[in-house]
């Protein structure tokens, strides 16, 4: 496993802790799932962690499975997340181990709390012992059976173990105090009584324990110098610390650390609802493409390097936030790109006859794997000849002006092979576009004709006669809201259009494409052939992903290419015609004049603002419901004007965004919450599928990282990569702190706070 150096508050940990000589030296984590579903990716992040930790320090990853609750857990389950956490390169050696084995250790160190008068048995029902747990502000009560003797509580226990009360009869707890400030610590569990079959120990055990004391146990029998977990357990951490002061002396002593977990939007990632679209056949299984599953994963083609990557992408926080699913799909696209050959499969076929084409000629043509790149993996033929299909999509009989594809009278090139005009469209008994004539340009061959005029589109293809039909499995996001457990049932938020099965049409070499290999079908997206149901010549396509985001375009160009990002359009310098045509309007309109006369004198635009605002009484209307939600009139204009319209390709009058929420999001720049650069990936969202601007910044985490956590690993980063830099700055060239800013911003993908990130680069350089 190959592990880049990272920075983050847990490596600052380690490194401290070494420079303290703490541990012996030793770096010791460990992966501790409970095997009671399929691992996600949020468990990739961990696992991730955990073993590239352990990499990066020489030391070394533990996996273990909690399996300290007989009732949920299954074989099945220990097995898949074996086949997982190897899949993602992840090496566990001779380091495998299950709680279920230290049971009776786990007793003896029960035994001995007792003795100590640390523990006893508790009759009450838990009901009753919850009650009297008390609240933040309100002090606990004390049980009734806190202060048996040890010698009544050890009888007790071992009558627990022994089997001889029933469930829920009684518990041993801790006797630390009921009134202590933190809830978790007022005499908590420790077993409980569970006639149960566990699928290891099998019924030799009738007590279980619970996971706040199970686990710093665990961590200790192991020497787990370094316990990661995630946020919600951070008030747990006085219990773990509890159980391992009481019961030591540990070498080396563990201790817990909490990291934010991952979230990620349109989907679900809590085990107990995965559970739930397995078992109700919402779902084809634990490895369904739709999942977030790791089995899901692989099974869509997703490779480990693009989790790996994603992983690396967003980092590692001590903040709570839901992650855009779009940077994970942007990380499977980027490997893709670099790994699937180029091929062709037209999924909704048109059929095209060439009339001038001879007609049993078939001509092999040899067309490279990688256009760009032909010398990577050569050529294969691909038959071309009279009868094709093209993609129905690709032709129109009445085409908007922009069109660059097939149309009536119109001509486009195929893909390696020769440019075709349309003659002709057939039509079926209802009038539908059955087949369309066309004539080729022999002059053409590869794709240019003789005479170089110019050809506007491109188009895939495949021979009619000669391509293969096969299965098209097309995957999309399985819900259709970026929170699907934020309302209501999160079933009732699944997108109906997850999957759509077609019969394509492939080119021979794709028919004979070997299952668990991935290509892209040009223009299409990439796909991967399943290795579950493919058959011998009958591959089954799973669609990875398309080759675009067609949810959120912008966010990706803002992380695909952060530095070249393309200077703002300015307000069209108003040319003089359009300029003149919007005075005439005016001219006939007092409506509209008057709004430009008001625009400029109450509201203080320019001349040419208020001009541009005012040529239409659709824009002049949306820019008057924007100001009202917000009163900074210039700067409502500067984004409708320099952004809105820009990305309002049809009008504003198509746009599912309505001038108030408009008017919202620019209050939303204007308080400081949010940074530019995010609010031009937010004004993209919200261009596309509207919505409440303050939701959206939640959903898609564009809120400015407030918190240092963030901002400090990325400042390290920075320092860390431009070493001499730092070194002259120190010097005395303090004109570099400029450079520091920009390189910070830039790995905060543009949502940190320029004051912010100023302050901690002055703090860090002294
Ligand atoms: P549950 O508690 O509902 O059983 P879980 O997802 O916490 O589910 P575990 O098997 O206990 O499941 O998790 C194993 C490890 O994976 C834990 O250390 C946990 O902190 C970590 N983990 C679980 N979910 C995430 C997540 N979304 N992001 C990061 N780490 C996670
Ligand atoms: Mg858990």
């Amino acid at each position: 496993m190959q592990t880049r150096r990272r920075s983050n508050f847990l490596t600052d940990i380690i490194d401290a802790d070494l420079a303290a000589g703490k541990n012996r030296g030793l770096v010791v984590t460990r992966f501790p799932p409970e095997p009671n579903g399929f691992l996600h990716i949020g468990h990739a992040k961990s696992i991730l962690l955990n073993f590239g930790l352990a990499e990066q320090y020489g030391g070394r990853a533990h996996l273990r499975f909690d399996d300290t609750n007989p009732t949920t857990e299954e074989t099945l389950y220990v097995e898949s997340i074996q086949e997982d956490v190897r899949w993602l390169g992840c090496d566990w050696g001779k380091h495998l181990y299950y709680a279920s084995d230290y049971f009776e250790q786990m007793y003896e160190c029960a035994v001995r709390l007792i003795r100590e008068g640390k523990a006893y048995v508790d009759s009450q029902p838990v009901e009753a012992i919850r009650g009297q747990r008390g609240a933040f502000e309100r002090p606990g009560t004390n049980s009734p059976f806190r202060d048996r003797s040890a010698d009544e509580n050890l009888d007790l226990f071992r009558r627990m173990r022994a089997g001889e009360l029933p469930d829920g009869s009684c518990v041993l707890r801790a006797k630390i105090d009921m009134a202590h400030p933190n809830v978790l610590l007022r005499d908590p569990l420790l077993y409980r009584i569970r006639h149960a079959h566990h699928h290891r120990t099998l019924d030799r055990w009738c007590i279980y324990p619970m996971y706040d004391y199970a686990h710093p146990l665990e961590d200790g029998f192991e020497g787990v110098t370094h316990s990661i977990c995630t946020l919600e357990f951070e008030s747990n951490r006085a219990m773990y610390d509890w159980v391992l002061d009481n019961l030591g002396p540990w070498d080396p002593r563990p201790h817990q650390y909490e990291f934010a977990r991952l979230a990620l939007g349109y989907t679900v990632m809590s085990k107990r609802k995965l559970l739930q679209l397995v078992a109700e056949k919402r779902v084809s299984g634990w490895d369904d493409p739709r999942l977030p599953t790791i089995a899901g994963l692989r099974r869509r083609g997703v490779t480990k390097e693009a989790i790996r990557e994603f992983a690396e992408l967003i980092g590692v926080a001590k903040n709570n936030s839901i992650v855009d699913i779009g940077k994970l799909e942007f990380c499977i696209r980027q490997d893709l790109e670099g790994r699937a050959p180029r091929g062709m499969a037209v999924l909704n076929p048109l059929k095209v006859v060439l009339s001038n084409w001879p007609q049993d000629r078939v001509e092999e043509l040899e067309i490279a794997w990688w256009p760009a790149e032909p010398e990577k993996a050569g050529l294969r033929g691909v038959p071309f000849g009279r009868e094709l299909f093209i993609e129905r999509e690709d032709f129109s009989e009445s085409p908007p002006a922009d069109w660059k594809r097939l149309a009536p009278g119109r001509e486009v090139r195929l893909i390696g092979a020769y440019v075709v005009r349309c003659a002709e469209v057939v039509r079926g008994p209802a009038g539908e576009v059955r087949e369309l004539r066309c004539t080729y340009d022999a002059s053409s061959k590869g794709g240019e004709p003789a005479d170089k005029r110019k050809i506007p589109g491109t188009l895939h293809w495949v021979h009619a006669g000669r391509s293969a039909e096969v299965e098209a499995r097309l995957y999309d996001r399985l819900f259709r809201v970026g929170l699907p457990d934020a309302e209501g049932d999160f079933l009732q938020h699944m997108n109906p259009e997850s999957l759509v099965v077609m019969k394509a049409r492939v080119e021979p070499a794709l028919a004979e494409a070997a299952p668990g290999t991935r290509w892209q079908f040009l223009r299409q997206g990439y796909f991967f052939v399943d290795p579950v149901d493919s058959r011998p010549g009958a591959p089954v396509f799973n669609r990875v992903i398309g080759l675009r985001d067609t949810w959120a375009k912008a966010t990706e160009q803002l992380e695909r290419k952060p530095e070249k990002k393309k200077p703002e359009p300015k307000p069209a310098a108003p040319k003089k015609g359009r300029a003149e045509a919007r005075a005439e309007v005016r001219a006939g309109n007092p409506e509209l004049a008057s709004r430009y006369a008001r625009y400029q004198s109450e509201l203080t635009l320019s001349a040419d603002e208020a001009d541009l605002l005012t040529g239409d009484l659709a824009t002049a209307e949306f820019f008057d419901a924007a100001v009202s939600r917000h009163g900074n009139a210039k700067l409502v204009a500067r984004w409708l004007l320099n952004d809105l319209l820009g990305l309002a390709k049809k009008g504003l009058e198509g746009l599912p965004l309505r001038g108030e929420d408009f008017g919202r999001f620019v209050a939303l720049l204007d308080s400081g919450r949010i940074a530019p650069a995010a609010g031009k990936t937010l004004l993209a969202r919200l261009v596309e599928q509207g919505g409440d601007p303050q939701r959206l910044v939640n959903e898609l985490g564009l809120g400015k990282v407030a918190d240092g956590a963030a901002l400090a690993e990325a400042v390290g980063r920075v320092l860390d990569s431009h070493a001499a830099e730092v070194a002259r700055y120190r010097a005395g060239e303090k004109k570099l702190l400029g450079v520091f800013i920009g390189a910070v911003m830039k790995e905060m993908q543009g949502v940190a706070d320029a004051a912010a990130v100023r302050k901690a680069l002055a703090d860090r350089l002294g």
